[in-house]
């Protein structure tokens, strides 16, 4: 059969129709016209063919999806509360707020209003930053990565720096130590093995090229069984023995001992600090449930160094980053309060006992919105903190586990199409596949009306057999 491709209507008689007119005050004449002439195109492609209001919803498909924002909020119910992937910590709305201000309008970012003079955009974080760590000064940049780089690239450069051979850590991102040292401008000198580093083995790798020594945690892994690190006041004293810095990469920060909520001991910031050491590096979004920033405090005059290095200027953080910092650490002031005001905190410190009552009471809608598709119930199970912090401590939670009642030659994939289905909600929900089984860890379940309220969309698909 031909097809008369030439009976298409034309872009403009699309655009002069009430549908066609509709795409551009929803929009814009620009995206509209673009999104009709390119389903002009794909239809003579098919060489198939339609009329004005047939045009017009192809393209109005198009251009939803088109404009439909790429990032996106999802529900995270992986059981790793600070999921990299999913965006880390859940700002507080203090500090969503701070930033949402700053954003909208000019502020003092690098203006002292008193005198009227310029300025330092560090200084809105740096008087907060020494009283909760004991730091006398601190530099802000765009993430620990960088913060680590500024740090070898400021004090190291063409240098020696020993590290243990059980810290050469990878992380998440390709953040692989020894490269973050060769790109720093820095060569590292392995010390020890992998399990077991003796102070003699810093002493041993001290000479006349050292320019510091140097401890990085070792987040997501631990080491156990026959081994020995070094104390960090011990590795404080040989550097300082022999006049160097001694900086401890601490990852996942902490500003208050998590102990206070009955959680596993993280080092504290202020511990690195009174342990001896010079500079500490950490994260903004880890532990310490602010934006996305990484934090170095310590001795005044290493921390000017660092400032006036050129590559501050070039990882310096944002006003609107700043601003979510400042009100984060301002909310450390009261850590009383901590615990309901801080979200990170809020889902670690939430019991077992609260979970396991949550998912009873959305058992009955997940099981009846999944009825023909899965069968569902309560288990417990642990949660994980993420983003390398206490890698191998677990929280005692509760999850919803959905099993597929797919049977036959549609019993394969059944898994997948379940979290498939739940990926496709308008807003998407992530568990985790274990058991042939898809997992909800409800630790972090916030929205609970929402995740209610989506059920009646979810669509599983049939598969092979169906
Ligand atoms: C997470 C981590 C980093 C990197 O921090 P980002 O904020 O992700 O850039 C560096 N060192 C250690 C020890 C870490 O745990």
């Amino acid at each position: 059969m031909t097809v008369d491709l030439s009976r298409l209507p034309s872009v403009d008689r699309v655009l002069a129709d009430e549908a066609g007119a509709t795409l551009v005050t929803t929009h814009g004449r620009v995206p509209a016209t673009d999104a009709v002439r390119a389903a002009l195109a794909d239809l003579r492609a098919a060489r198939a063919l339609a009329d004005v209001a047939g045009v017009a919803l192809i393209a109005g498909k198009r251009l939803t999806a088109e404009m439909a924002p790429s990032q996106r909020r999802m529900i995270n119910l992986t059981g790793t509360v600070l999921h990299t992937n999913l965006g880390r910590a859940v700002l507080a709305e203090e500090a969503v707020r701070a930033a949402a201000e700053v954003l909208a309008a000019p502020s003092n970012l690098e203006y002292d209003v008193a005198s009227g003079k310029r300025g330092e955009r560090d200084d809105h974080v740096r008087g907060w930053l020494r009283k909760l760590t004991g730091a006398e000064d601190a530099v802000i940049v765009n993430n620990n990565a960088a913060a680590v780089v500024l740090v070898l690239n400021t004090l190291a450069l063409g240098r020696e720096v020993p590290v243990s051979r059980g810290e050469l850590i990878e992380i998440g991102g390709a953040f692989r130590m020894p490269d973050i040292m060769a790109r720093s401008g820095c060569r590292l000198v392995e010390i020890g093995t992998t399990n077991r580093t003796h102070a003699r083995d810093y002493e041993g790798a001290v000479g006349p090229d050292t320019a510091m020594l140097m401890k990085v945690h070792p987040s997501n892994y631990a080491v156990v069984g026959f081994t020995n690190v070094v104390a960090e006041k011990e590795i404080a004293a040989i550097a300082h023995r022999h006049g160097l810095p001694f900086v401890n990469d601490l990852g996942s920060g902490q500003l208050v001992d998590l102990e206070r909520w009955g959680l596993p001991h993280e080092p504290t910031v202020r511990e690195a600090i009174a342990d001896g050491a010079d500079l500490v590096t950490f994260s903004g979004d880890k532990l310490l449930g602010g934006p996305q920033c990484g934090i170095v405090v310590g001795k005044r005059e290493l921390v000017q160094k660092l400032a006036k290095n050129p590559l501050k200027r070039a990882l310096r953080l944002d006003k609107g980053r700043l601003a979510a910092l400042e009100a984060t650490l301002r909310l450390y002031a009261d850590p009383d309060r901590l615990a309901e005001r801080l979200p990170t905190l809020r889902l670690l410190t939430r019991t077992a006992a609260d979970i396991e009552a949550q998912a009873r009471r959305v058992l009955p809608a997940v099981t009846s919105a999944l009825t023909g598709h899965a069968s569902v119930s309560v288990e417990p199970c642990r949660s994980q903190i993420g983003s390398g912090a206490l890698p191998v401590d677990r929280l005692e939670s509760h999850c919803l586990v959905l099993r597929p009642v797919a049977t036959g030659k549609r019993a394969g994939g059944a898994v997948d199409r379940l979290a498939s289905a739940f990926r496709a909600l308008a807003v998407p929900v992530i568990g985790r596949i274990e058991d042939d089984s898809l997992r909800f860890d409800l630790r972090c379940l916030d929205d609970e009306a929402g995740f209610l309220a989506q059920l009646a969309s979810l669509h599983v698909s049939e598969g092979a057999g169906g």
